[in-house]
């Protein structure tokens, strides 16, 4: 069985740290693109060395090249710039815009076929704009926030409970960024309600940790954003497809009509398999969490609107 090839576009935290996780799971080949001339090419040369260590047969190439990416199966965009200290995910908008608008017309003339997962920030709104450009249906234009914002809520309600979040379920939908939406009502921990191991004011507290997860981060390190947790959850992501497992993860997709939304990327929870997204699942919520999710629809839709008066062409 020949392995698929994996794309990751921006070498740098996040890119690299995904590329390092591709391999040690064996999910297929890996080429690194990135605009700074070596640092693809060195990191891959790197990577390379550390699957031969790892003993794995998974070959690595990092260039500039943006040919390389043709008959990839998957392209992971992590192009753009962080967060420092103080920027809101919207604060990158006219940036990444400017970056990731050409990178989406580039993947739908090199590898047309492509699964994309869109990792750059502001994610909601990158996302829509890569399924824009490139013209590719729903299916293949995947954001990724959710896996990593519940999984942050995991980590925080196991470390609260003792527990393995293996133990927890808890899921974020909603956008990435001030109006991300925990599904309050359906965390569990070992099954059962969240609520009976753990207080509803401090499962709140919990959740806006969470929502305040990545600026936590962002004010310890002070250069640079997380990226081992969002390379996990890039990865996750990528398994899913690659290995067909019909996973049904947090995602952001466009909506048709899906939670009353239509035409606006947002995350909610989708099945993901070989040809990305299977389907979108509808998640029973409370009213205020579906209120919630309309609220976080039209702040996306808003910064949006925004890019298209920067962008005409958006
Ligand atoms: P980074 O600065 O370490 O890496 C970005 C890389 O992109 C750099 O190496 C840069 O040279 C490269 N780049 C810029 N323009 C390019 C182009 N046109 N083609 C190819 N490469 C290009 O940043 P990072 O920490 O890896 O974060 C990357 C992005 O991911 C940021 O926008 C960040 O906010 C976002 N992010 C999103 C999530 C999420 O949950 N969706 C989580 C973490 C980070």
């Amino acid at each position: 069985m020949t392995r698929p090839t994996i794309a990751v576009i921006g070498a740098g935290q996040v890119g690299a740290t995904t590329a390092h996780l591709a391999l040690l799971k064996q999910l297929g080949d890996v080429v690194l693109v990135d605009v700074i001339d070596g640092l693809a090419e060195g990191k891959a040369l790197d990577l390379l060395q550390a699957a031969a260590v790892e003993g794995v047969p998974i070959r690595v190439r990092g260039t500039t090249d943006y040919d390389a990416i043709a008959g990839a199966a998957i392209v992971v965009v992590t192009a753009g710039l962080a967060r420092k200290p103080g920027m809101t995910r919207d604060d990158l908008l006219a940036a990444n815009a400017g970056i990731v608008g050409p990178i989406a017309d580039r993947i739908a003339r090199v590898a047309p076929q492509a699964i994309v997962i869109v990792v750059t920030n502001p994610l909601d709104v990158m996302t829509q704009l890569v399924l824009k450009q490139t013209g590719f249906p729903r299916e293949r234009v995947i954001g990724m926030a959710g896996v990593l914002d519940s999984g942050r809520l995991k980590a925080f309600i196991a470390e609260q409970a003792n527990v393995s979040p293996a133990d927890v379920s808890a899921m974020i939908l909603g956008s990435h960024g001030d109006q991300m939406v925990p599904v309050v009502s359906s965390i569990t921990i070992g099954g059962k309600p969240a609520t009976q191991r753990i207080d509803a004011a401090t499962l709140e507290k919990l959740c806006e940790r969470a929502r305040n997860g990545g600026a936590e981060i962002v004010a310890l390190l002070k250069q640079s954003s997380a990226y081992y947790a969002p390379a996990a959850s890039v990865i996750q992501m990528v398994d899913a497809i690659v290995r067909n497992r019909r996973a049904v993860l947090p995602a952001c997709v466009r909506l048709e009509g899906e939670y009353g939304l239509r035409d606006v990327c947002i995350g909610v929870p989708v099945e993901l398999g070989s040809p990305g997204v299977v389907r979108v699942v509808e998640q029973p919520l409370t009213d205020a969490e579906r209120t919630a999710l309309h609220r976080a629809a039209q702040q996306v839709q808003s910064t949006w609107n925004q890019l298209l008066t920067l962008q005409p062409k958006a």
